[in-house]
């Protein structure tokens, strides 16, 4: 530990604020900020630097695709130093590699400012006083200084010094290893302490507030901080690869490995069997090599899925992890929190009980109405809450829930403010979502103490003597009508109570209730009957009463007869073997705890389920981190459950899952489309050449003309393929299993079909063109091939983009991919009919018929796929 932060612990929190020239009320003012953000930079890790353009170029070329090129761009070069034959291989070969490589370098750019744009989405944000006035500001604003204002679940922006603090503890892991939190506090220490985890009245960046509340003054920022003396560069440039694209790159690997042997099988017959000279063959063999690689398939799988990326982020679901875009799409359990996320997080207060009579319905009182009884329930209720009000227009401060608390007052003509200073307060024991319920301690206008709780109503320790029937019974009154209920109690102290927490409320009396209304989110009713139809469960995970969940779920189509609710109580009484036979049937979880979440999350993994999760406080983040797609609440979140999440939903809708899934599945079909497209083109090319050499008629395609035709012709129209929008039923087939091949669902079926189809028709145009129209002449043949080829594979992207029946609809649909085609397709006739071009690429001119029978043959790959669609449909519905 550096030596100043230590002399720090062993100053008062007045002579801290001195020695760092700041204010421990209204921190720095505006313009000391800016000096100081001058003076001393940005409040960040410093990020290692990006490789730079030559080293991108050099890890483009040391692949196996690019490698294969570069020695076919080799042997040209020593055919043209050697024999008679010129430099247009080498140079036509030559900028192939660098165009490829050209493409790539561009798309990774593309893609990375469009992820880097999502980072600045998903910055960290605190809250800090400046001025005098609280305000939020991007973490990375801030100086030391700074005055910040935090509680639980944030997490530290930068190293400070406690300044105040109530009830706070930290989870410093990050720093110490240690796993339990530590209590806080802003008093001066005695000794030095001997290590961070000692230093009770400090707090450092990046570790995280598991309790409490405090200000404090930042004392170091960036590199400065403990955190950043121990990160090691962060390496931003690290790639995450999903488990298709995994899968891609190994079947990318394993077909350049049978490219170098089928290069080798062809160079050995041609020189063993047909007699051809070495140099020939190893030619031919390097043509082979050329024409088994997929050069494009690994920069549209990058592509593809930065552009869901974006698509998602442009429907208010931030990815966080680039995994997450595939995973999402194949989740089968959804479990959700319900408040905010299932509701609208919009909490009126409908009904209440002061404790005797029977309860009012708040719209049917007014001010005057108010009975004279009502008015202590009212006080002490408001006593008990944090939440402020402010003037029309601004946002209101505090939670939902309390603001339903202080807006019940507002109605009746009372503030919070007002009782206060009659009963000012002493101390509180804060929310949380473990033991549901908030405690506050003041004196009372007699000179008396009281404690007034307000949470759960099962949590509230009521005295044993205390009848509540009656409370318990209008309690479930409430919750039956979907209403989230609150109880209070009091209990009242001749001497102030040492110990100011719940073992001191050993004679809580009940006061009364608060029925809320959240009305659900109208969006969420058809999410929810989307996931169903795409084969997801959806689960509420709530801490509310359970038959406020319940009645909540009914509503949303959550629960149907025949499912089961429970409580969090009943989960934690049930075996492992007794969850695991009933977790299909269980779709509401209520009065849980976080840690119930996990247990949830666990038990659906074991049965093969693919989860995603919610979760907004910080106690959620172990759930988070355990759930295949941990997500984090972007409104409500605290920081702590955003850092453990694999995406944030900005608008903390559950609507916005399901789009993400949508979106998540859009972005794998549109991969295998990209696969189906390429592949099949690909292996056609492989096995036209080894029959044509075998046959003995030689290499019936060039090196240039293979690499024309998978760059250009394929490769750049193959990109606009991750443009597709979704297919109408993509969201009415059941996720895919986790084991599931890249072949499944009809893909291997759809890539022979298609390959089959180019290798009849390739292989007999050749054949017609060079020996039936012609005698002997294998420059028509080439060309006749390479225009079916080219073209041909241009037309049949649009039966392969859609896997309904061809429409009009299709063709119009992707206008990015309309014009890549325009171009690619103008392109080829011009390398055709531009002699000096044609020559290079060892083309011939054709003539009317040639052309007519090219022209006819074009269309055939489209109508053997359609008819393909026709049948496996036919074959689907008998
Ligand atoms: P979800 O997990 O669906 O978001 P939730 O937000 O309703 O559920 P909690 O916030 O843990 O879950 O609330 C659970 C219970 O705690 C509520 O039913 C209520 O009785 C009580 N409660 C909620 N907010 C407060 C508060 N500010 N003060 C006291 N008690 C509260």
């Amino acid at each position: 530990m550096k030596k100043e932060a230590a002399a720090l612990t062993q100053l008062s929190p007045s002579e801290v604020t001195q020695l760092c020239e700041t204010s421990g009320t209204h921190g720095l003012t505006l313009s000391t900020v800016k000096m100081r953000q001058h003076k001393y930079g940005a409040n960040a890790l410093v990020e290692a630097k990006k490789p730079n353009l030559i080293m991108q170029i050099l890890h483009h070329l040391s692949d196996i695709t690019s490698l294969i090129l570069l020695f076919a761009v080799a042997l040209s070069i020593y055919l043209a130093l050697t024999t008679a034959s010129d430099w247009t291989k080498a140079s036509v070969i030559g900028g192939i590699v660098i165009l490829n490589v050209g493409i790539a370098l561009f798309q990774e750019h593309s893609a990375e400012r469009a992820l880097s744009a999502l980072k600045s989405m998903t910055e960290q944000t605190v809250t800090v006083i400046r001025s005098g006035k609280k305000q939020i500001t991007p973490a990375s604003n801030l100086v030391p200084g700074d005055l910040l204002s935090l509680k639980a679940g944030d997490v530290v922006p930068a190293d400070s010094r406690l300044i105040k603090a109530v009830s706070l503890s930290a989870d410093e892991a990050i720093l110490t290893g240690e796993s339990l939190s530590v209590v806080k506090t802003a008093a001066a220490m005695p000794h030095i302490p001997e290590s961070l985890g000692d230093s009770q009245n400090m707090l450092f960046s990046g570790t995280a507030l598991t309790q409490g509340s405090c200000t404090a003054i930042v004392t170091a920022i960036g590199m400065k901080t403990e955190l950043g003396k121990i990160a090691t560069l962060l390496n931003t440039t690290e790639k995450q690869q999903t488990p298709l694209s995994r899968r891609l790159n190994s079947l990318t690997k394993r077909l350049s490995l049978v490219a170098i042997l089928g290069g080798v099988t062809t160079i050995l017959i041609s020189t063993l069997f047909h007699h051809e000279t070495f140099t020939e063959s190893l030619m031919v063999g390097v043509s082979l090599a050329i024409a088994a690689v997929p050069e494009t398939l690994p920069v549209i799988v990058t592509l593809s899925m930065a552009y869901g990326i974006q698509k998602m982020a442009k429907k208010k679901a931030i990815i966080r992890q680039v995994t997450a875009v595939e995973t999402i799409g194949n989740v089968n359990v959804i479990a959700s929190d319900k408040t905010g996320t299932l509701t609208q997080n919009k909490m009126t207060i409908t009904k209440y009980w002061p404790g005797t009579g029977e309860p009012r319905v708040v719209s049917n009182l007014t001010k005057e109405q108010l009975p004279v009884q009502d008015t202590r329930f009212l006080t002490y209720l408001g006593l008990a809450t944090n939440a402020e009000l402010t003037a029309k227009g601004l946002a209101d401060i505090g939670d939902p829930t309390e603001l339903a608390i202080v807006s019940l007052l507002a109605h009746f003509g009372m503030t919070r403010s007002k009782s206060e200073k009659k009963y000012p307060r002493i101390a509180e024991n804060p929310f949380d979502s473990d033991k549901k319920t908030m405690t506050t301690w003041h004196r009372t206008p007699s000179g008396k103490w009281i404690a007034i709780i307000k949470g759960a109503i099962d949590r509230l320790p009521f005295a044993t003597n205390v009848d509540h029937t009656e409370l318990d019974y209008f309690h479930d009154q409430f919750a039956a009508e979907a209403l989230r209920v609150l109880a209070a109690g009091f209990q009242v102290f001749e001497t102030e109570p040492l110990k100011k927490d719940d073992t001191a409320l050993t004679n809580l009396q009940p006061l009364g209730l608060i029925g809320i209304i959240d009305p659900p989110r109208p969006e969420v009713i058809p999410a929810i009957t989307a996931a169903k139809k795409g084969g997801i469960t959806t689960v509420m995970i709530t801490g509310d009463h359970l038959e406020t969940a319940k009645a909540i779920a009914h509503e949303i189509g959550i629960l149907q007869p025949g499912q089961v609710a429970l409580t969090g109580k009943q989960l934690n009484d049930m075996s492992a073997s007794e969850l695991a036979a009933k977790i299909d049937t269980i779709r509401v979880y209520a009065r849980t705890t976080p840690s119930d979440k996990i247990r949830i999350v666990k038990a659906w993994q074991q049965k093969g389920a693919i989860v995603a999760m919610t979760g907004d406080g910080v106690n959620d983040a172990p759930a988070l981190k355990a759930a295949n797609v941990g997500i984090a609440m972007g409104v409500t979140g605290t920081e702590v459950s955003k850092n453990a999440a694999d995406m944030i939903l900005a608008d903390d809708n559950f609507a916005t899952i399901i789009a993400a899934v949508k979106q998540g599945r859009t972005v794998y079909e549109n991969i295998l489309k990209a696969v189906e497209f390429l592949i099949s083109v690909n292996f056609a090319q492989i096995f036209t050449m080894i029959i044509a050499i075998t046959l003995g008629w030689g290499a019936p395609m060039t090196p240039e003309q293979l690499l024309i035709v998978n760059v250009l012709a394929d490769g750049i129209p193959g990109f606009f393929l991750s443009r597709e929008v979704a297919e109408p039923g993509i969201m009415r087939q059941p996720p895919l299993t986790r084991a599931a091949s890249i072949w499944a669902r009809g893909l291997g079926k759809r890539v022979v079909v298609r390959t089959i189809t180019y290798m009849i028709i390739i292989l007999g145009i050749y054949a017609l063109g060079r020996f039936g129209l012609n005698n002997d002449t294998p420059g028509v043949g080439m060309t006749m091939l390479f225009l079916v080829l080219a073209l041909g594979s241009m037309l049949d992207i649009y039966p392969i983009k859609t896997r309904q029946a061809l429409s009009k609809h299709a063709y119009l649909n992707n206008p990015a991919l309309n014009s890549s085609l325009v171009l690619t397709f103008l392109s080829i006739i011009v390398i055709v009919l531009f002699e000096p071009l044609a020559k290079i690429f060892q083309l011939s001119s054709l003539n009317l018929l040639e052309w007519l029978i090219v022209i006819f043959v074009l269309f055939i790959p489209t109508i053997v796929i359609e008819a393909a669609k026709k049948i496996e449909k036919q074959t689907r519905t008998r």
